[in-house]
């Protein structure tokens, strides 16, 4: 195991930046998620760190060793891809033992450990199949088991589950986080999936249009992130943002006016008449109309809210009126598609599964104002809540 280090790393294709100032260290043992959209950069990242890319400029270290110029194969990483490169005339067995053989490791070593691998990867059944009579995800648990076999000092993994269907998605997800605990090798992972980033990471690494966005834990990223883009990439369905002018009383959102507290109003110390976008999740917005809530839902609403006490509850909820678009019940909560009238602005609010609303229904919803995030327009950074 290693710690891996990347300090102020560039890479350039002719006149194409994908990557730059792309510094961090991942200490010995971490899982680590590179996460962004696509074209972020993130698998050119992970394929420096492997020897298969080269930095145009900056230092990669693996352990106490500057690696720029050590060719891959003599890295001591180990990668396993979205598709699983196996060797399609080798059993399982054989794949699993591949980089051993090729390391000239001794026989009866190789054998234990692909005995060892297999097991602990549910294999042990399928050792003599070839990779064409297994299933997608079985083959990508060979692919997992020839670099785990290796007992590489770090693990690279780009996108090792994305051809896999969803059930099979999570459960293998779940095996990756409990294969991590068990071994405790130092891994890289690349996804453009959010939630295989807070399900997975010790820490997430944010990136858009090759740069580092924000670096931390999954869930203080999505308590605090540093920009709107963070904002509204982590997170299912997305933050909402309403853009909106602040007014002493206020935000004028679409021709409606947020009220918001006075201990609000000081602590945000907003130059009045100028623009904003507001932030607000789902989760944080509440139906305000009895009627349309049934009486069970209407005894859970103030344990949904983060508020400690009831009293000043009430204070810290700012009002909109809103159109039903589209209402998905999803069981335990139900999504909805709300747009503010007389403007283009949709909001994605989460309430529970007995909501009962219709597209056309007129809503009055209460936003948690102590949930509210304030991003400058221009920027994207965040303004408030401040660190
Ligand atoms: P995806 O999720 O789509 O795989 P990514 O975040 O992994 O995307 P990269 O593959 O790292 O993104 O690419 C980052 C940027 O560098 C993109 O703009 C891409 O077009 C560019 N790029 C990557 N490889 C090359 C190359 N060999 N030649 C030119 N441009 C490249």
């Amino acid at each position: 195991m290693a710690k891996v280090r990347l300090e102020d790393i560039k890479r350039r294709f002719n006149n194409v930046t994908a990557i730059e100032d792309i510094t961090f260290e991942i200490p010995d043992g971490e899982f680590w998620v590179l996460v962004g959209p696509s074209g972020c950069g993130k698998s050119t990242i992970l394929r420096t760190i492997a020897g298969l890319e080269t930095a145009t400029s900056g230092k990669l270290f693996i352990g106490e060793q500057l690696v720029n110029n050590v060719p891959a194969r003599q890295r001591d990483v180990a990668m396993v891809f979205q598709n699983y490169a196996l060797y399609p005339h080798m059993s399982v067995a054989q794949n699993i033992a591949f980089g051993l053989k090729m390391r000239k490791v001794d026989s009866k070593v190789i054998q234990e450990r692909v005995v060892t691998v297999a097991r602990s990867l549910s294999l042990e059944h399928l050792l003599d199949r070839k990779p064409k009579q297994l299933s997608g995800g079985q083959q990508q648990r060979v692919a997992l088991g020839r670099a785990i076999a290796r007992q590489p000092q770090v693990f690279l993994l780009d996108e090792p589950l994305s051809n896999l269907d969803a059930q099979l998605r999570d459960d293998t997800r779940a095996e990756l986080k409990q294969l991590h605990q068990e071994l405790g090798v130092t891994t890289v992972y690349v996804t453009h999936d959010q939630v295989e980033a807070m399900t997975l990471a010790d820490k997430i690494v944010v990136l858009n249009r090759g740069r580092i966005q924000q670096i931390g834990e999954p869930q203080s990223i999505y308590a605090r992130p540093a920009n709107q883009m963070v904002a509204t990439f982590l997170g299912s369905p997305p933050m909402n943002i309403l853009p909106a002018i602040y007014k002493h009383e206020g935000f004028d959102v679409s021709g409606q006016l947020l009220r918001i507290t006075p201990q609000m109003r000081e602590s945000l110390h907003l130059p009045t008449g100028q623009s904003f976008d507001l932030g607000i999740r789902p989760e944080h917005i509440y139906i305000n109309e009895p009627q349309r809530r049934s009486e069970k839902s209407e005894r859970q609403l103030p344990t949904n809210r983060t508020f400690q006490d009831g009293e000043h509850a009430e204070e810290e909820l700012g009002e909109l009126s809103v159109e039903v678009k589209v209402v998905e019940p999803l069981g335990r909560e139900t999504l909805m598609r709300v747009s503010l009238p007389g403007s283009l602005v949709l909001l994605n609010v989460q309430v529970g599964g007995d909501v009962r609303s219709h597209p056309g229904d007129r809503l009055s919803l209460q936003l948690d104002l102590s949930q509210l995030f304030v991003f400058d327009p221009k920027t994207g950074d965040r303004i408030s809540p401040q660190d």
